[in-house]
């Protein structure tokens, strides 16, 4: 046995990942349940490191040392637990499975929980980056025992990306949190990419611009606050110009956003636990909205159109947009931390969020230069309540507050959709008042249903008996 490391299922991820550990000096076996996609891979890329390559999986774990570590890397869902059961028999105690797929948190800790029985270790690892990444230098978001992190820390750190000297690799906390964190940094993904297409939208209907010069202004914004890969590649997007039809390529696909689920899981996570991430979910639900082709289409024939607005001061009014991207963004990264602290608290991971700032700052899709500051404001304060309450970005907020205020009247007063600005600058509003008009809905329950209600000035919970003398009792 000579391989440190196996990696099972050599699509393109996985394919990926194997020629990344090999280009870093780590033997590395291989195995695909059709052997073709190991013999290409050892065909093509057989000189970029030590591959040992197996036919069959008892010969792929036969040639790994001891403590074992394979890489489960095939179609998340069923093709998971279908591999994990055959590989567990040809394991000992010790060893350790990674699954880098795309697993949802639950599927995680039951999987750990199984092969924990049999003393195997089972890592549910994020990897964020895509086909690139997995080449290049993911984001990696490990869970699992911090004893399996000992072997494989090494490991994954010299493949991950780098960003300062510093790898975008950490163990994140037991069982699901990796595929956890992983799940909100995709939701958050989401959000980000919702606030750029309303920033799009109001800045062609506001001031009446094409493609090109919009991508002109990204790419401004790009060497800002705003600095980021998703800015980036909306830069490039909207530059773009459709072959055949010499029209910008912006204009000729067709405006139904597909996803393939992680939003959803965010969103449906968060309403278990209790936790507002309203950026996520309208930007969710506007994915939803956008594909519902039947609806929007009889929306359009049965009800007027009139729709636009109208800029004086253009200069002002990109300023003001950006602004409001930028506020709604630390709003939705607020919301995303809120919803890892509250899973970290749900099931005892103890995540530390400023180091998950710290390895999405390289690698990942979400990479952005304003991770730094969350992982300072984590740093200043390891139990912040709340981002927006870290004093560089309360300040960055309160200084953009009165510009996010103009773009979201403005939209509204336009008929320009702004699902996520909107409800954003709601939840910072919301967040900062005292009171909430929840006291109302607290009488209104207590009326209906006797659900009882709390008062301002002492403990304790009470009834009105409404249906009678409308005297209050304790409850
Ligand atoms: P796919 O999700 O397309 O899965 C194909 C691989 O799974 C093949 O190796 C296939 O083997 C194997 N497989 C499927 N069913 C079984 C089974 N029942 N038993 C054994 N092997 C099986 O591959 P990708 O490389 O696109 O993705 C791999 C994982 O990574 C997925 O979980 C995906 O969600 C995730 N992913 C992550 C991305 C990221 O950015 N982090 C991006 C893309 C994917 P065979 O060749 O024999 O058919």
């Amino acid at each position: 046995a000579t391989a440190d490391i196996g990696v099972t299922g050599l699509a393109v991820m996985g394919r990926n990942l194997a020629r990344n550990l090999a280009r870093h000096g780590h033997v590395v076996a291989l195995h695909n349940r059709s052997v073709q996609r190991t013999r290409s891979l050892v065909a093509e890329h057989g000189d970029e490191g030590t591959f040992v390559a197996s036919e069959s999986l008892a010969e792929f774990v036969g040639s790994l040392k001891s403590p074992r570590a394979v890489i489960v890397m095939v179609k998340a869902g069923e093709p998971t637990d279908a591999v994990i059961e055959e590989l567990t028999p040809l394991l000992d105690e010790g060893d350790i499975v990674i699954d880098c797929g795309n697993a949802h948190f639950a599927d995680t800790r039951r999987r750990e929980a199984t092969l924990r029985e049999h003393g195997i270790h089972f890592v549910g690892c994020g990897v964020s980056g895509g086909e690139e990444g997995a080449l290049l230098g993911p984001s990696i978001m490990p869970g699992g025992s911090a004893q399996s992190y000992q072997k494989l820390g090494p490991i994954f750190e010299s493949i991950a990306a780098q960003v300062d000297g510093t790898p975008c690799c950490v163990h994140v906390g037991p069982d699901g949190a990796g595929h956890f964190v992983k799940m909100v940094h995709n939701g958050i993904e989401y959000a980000d990419m919702q606030l750029i297409a309303e920033a799009y939208d109001l800045l062609r209907a506001g001031l009446g611009a094409e493609p090109p010069e919009l991508a002109e202004i990204f790419r401004t914004w790009n060497s800002g606050d705003l600095e980021s890969f998703l800015i980036e590649i909306t830069a490039d997007v909207l530059a773009h110009v459709d072959d055949t039809t010499g029209k910008p390529f912006v204009d000729i696909v067709l405006d139904q956003a597909e996803q393939k689920g992680t939003g959803r899981w965010t969103v449906q996570t968060a309403l278990d636990l209790g936790v507002p991430i309203t950026g996520i979910a309208e930007a969710t639900f506007a994915r939803s909205l956008s594909g519902h082709a039947e609806q929007r289409s009889a929306a359009r024939a049965a009800l007027s159109q009139e729709s636009g607005i109208q800029v004086d001061d253009r200069e002002q009014f990109i300023e003001d947009v950006r602004r409001a991207l930028y506020a709604s963004k630390v709003v939705a990264y607020a919301q995303g931390f809120d919803l890892i602290t509250a899973g970290s608290a749900e099931y005892g991971w103890d995540v530390d969020r400023g180091a998950m700032a710290t390895i999405w700052r390289g690698g990942c899709i979400i990479r952005a230069r304003f991770l730094d500051r969350i992982r300072e404001a984590y740093d200043a304060d390891p139990d912040l309540p709340s981002l927006l309450v870290a004093p560089y970005f309360a300040d960055a907020v309160r200084a953009g507050v009165q510009s996010w205020r103009r773009v979201v009247a403005t939209a509204a007063l336009g008929g320009i959709p702004t699902p996520a600005f909107s409800s954003s600058l709601a939840y910072y509003d919301a967040l900062r008042r005292l009171p909430l008009p929840a006291a109302l809905i607290q009488g209104l329950r207590d009326n209906f249903g006797a659900h009882t209600y709390r008062r301002t000035d002492r403990d304790g919970s009470f009834h009105v008996q409404w249906a009678g003398d409308k005297a209050e009792h304790p409850a």
